[in-house]
């Protein structure tokens, strides 16, 4: 199974490949071909997961003990190859997920850097020095690996949310246990197949594949010593009680329902793009998706305008055509939930304001839509994973923070203005972990912190950056004296 991207998944244990079943076997499809289903692949059960977790209890001290330099060039080696891949793997995204081709290429990209990143960041110091009253006693702190992780993923980022993960865990001398989602797990086999062809020992990542219920076997397992979960807030929030109550240790990454604020003194040009990219982009399948649009005082109505002219006219369709702006829903499901909240949205009065037009037929595509209410509005509040977003009118900047910060959410937010004292306001008083200036409310950059604030995240270290490796390591306080009086 070396060497390139398989259209047969299986599950990895112990560096073996593995076709067992107990589950029966599941179609990976392509919601932009139906008919075109992308490949199969054997659905795991508790078995499974126990199998995987011994697995990687056996075979994390060495790995340990491999050293920095030995971890690190395998994640170099694993750069190399995601770089090579990076065709073949944006394709496997693109059928299995339906964004569109350079939007999974982009996903290679960033998990090739990742892995690059943590492997020159496994070099750098993670101890400190502290000063003693003691006379000659010298304070420092060291880092051990964590131990065993599990780790359950999305669907929406299949290549980068995992690498994300991944890279430090293993950087960090950790071995793991991987659960993605059941509508990418080629591309999760495929990912899986770099780092064992990058050198990773056996048993050192784990991937198994199966349902939700078999993500709860591995959270539940006493000997996993933490888990980092990416997805929504009801089955985290299960998550985090389950490992909190045997005292693991939990990482979450949960939903959003973040605000794009437009001042009147925003350059539209860069304002319209933004939004409609944060809005629309991925097919707003993006946990940091611009889902409330804050138009502050007279902008409003130049605003709505542009943006109707926008989202009207967006290139909906097949991911792999290079016309293609905006792909289908993940799944017919995706297509139903998005359909039905928008439905009950405009029943509670909500005004339509544009849907793009020629959107393909097909089960999983949906016509990007932009609606105009109020607070009291369901779509306001709640997290609708699609190309949905909501237009909101308020007089003046502090009613846009109010009504921004005004959700149970904290990922990410956004404003357009040239003010650098409104700027300064919204690096202070917006609720969010990620904060954009006159840019969309998604992306990032794999070297800085990522995570959100309230329920879009848990309590754990961030994400990405030089703090990835805080959640993947135990730190030991160490008060050293001299062995004898000289
Ligand atoms: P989901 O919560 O349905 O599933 C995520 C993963 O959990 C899947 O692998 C699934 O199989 C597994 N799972 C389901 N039930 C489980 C259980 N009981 N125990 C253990 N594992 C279980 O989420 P999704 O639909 O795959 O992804 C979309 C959600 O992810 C959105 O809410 C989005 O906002 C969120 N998300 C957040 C971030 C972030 O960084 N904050 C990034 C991407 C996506």
């Amino acid at each position: 199974m070396s060497g390139s991207i398989v259209r047969t998944g299986a599950h990895l244990i112990g560096g073996d490949w593995s076709s067992q079943a107990p589950g029966g076997i599941a179609v990976s499809g392509n919601p932009a071909r139906p008919d075109e289903p992308v490949g199969e692949f054997p659905l795991g059960d508790a078995s499974t997961a126990v199998e995987a977790v011994t697995a990687a209890i056996e075979a994390q001290e060495a790995w340990a003990a491999a050293g920095f330099s030995s971890r690190a060039r395998v994640l170099e080696k694993a750069a190399v190859l995601f770089d090579e891949r990076a065709e073949e793997l944006a394709l496997l995204c693109t059928l299995e997920e339906g964004k569109t081709l350079p939007e999974s290429r982009g996903e290679a990209m960033m998990s090739a850097e990742t892995c690059r990143y943590q492997a020159g960041l496994a070099k750098t110091s993670t101890e400190r020095i502290f000063p003693s009253n003691n006379p000659g006693e010298t304070i420092r702190t060291v880092r051990a690996p964590l131990g065993v992780v599990g780790m359950i993923t999305p669907w929406n980022f299949p290549l980068m949310i995992p690498v994300w993960k991944i890279a430090p865990a293993l950087a960090s001398g950790n071995s793991v246990v991987w659960k993605p989602a059941s509508n990418t797990p080629l591309s999760a086999v495929a990912i899986a197949s770099v780092f064992t062809d990058a050198g990773l020992p056996p048993g050192v990542l784990n991937l198994v594949l199966g349902p939700g219920s078999m993500g709860g076997e591995l959270v539940a397992d006493d000997r996993v010593d933490g888990v980092t979960f990416t997805g929504s807030v009801s089955v985290g929030q299960g998550i985090r009680d389950v490992v909190t109550a045997r005292n693991g240790r939990v990482q979450l990454e949960l939903g959003g329902h973040n605000p794009c604020i437009v001042f009147g003194d925003a350059d539209l040009d860069v304002a319209v793009a933004g939004v409609v990219n944060g809005a629309m982009g991925a097919t707003g399948q993006k946990c940091t998706a611009t889902r409330r649009i804050i138009a502050v005082g007279g902008v409003h109505d130049e605003l709505v305008d542009r943006l109707a002219a926008a989202v009207t006219s967006l290139q909906v369709g097949d991911g792999q055509n290079p016309e293609t702006a905006i792909g289908p829903l993940v799944s017919a499901g995706a297509r139903a939930e998005v359909t039905e909240a928008v439905h009950q949205a405009q029943a509670e009065g909500a005004e339509t304001i544009a849907v793009t037009e020629g959107t393909p037929d097909g089960p999983c595509y949906f016509a990007p839509t932009l609606l105009a209410g109020g607070a009291d509005l369901t779509i306001t509040r709640e997290e609708v994973f699609g190309p949905v977003s909501t237009v909101m009118r308020v007089d003046d900047v502090d009613e846009a923070f109010t009504l921004a910060n005004d959700t149970e959410f904290g990922l990410s937010a956004s404003v357009y203005t040239d003010d650098p004292w409104i700027v300064n306001r919204a690096l202070h008083e917006l609720r969010a972990g990620l904060i954009k200036v006159n840019g969309p409310t998604t992306g990032s950059e794999i070297h800085a912190p990522f995570g959100g604030e309230k329920h879009s995240s848990g309590h754990a270290a961030r994400e990405q950056g030089d703090t990835a490796q805080e959640f993947f390591t135990r730190t030991r306080t160490a008060y050293i004296k001299p062995g004898r009086a000289r």
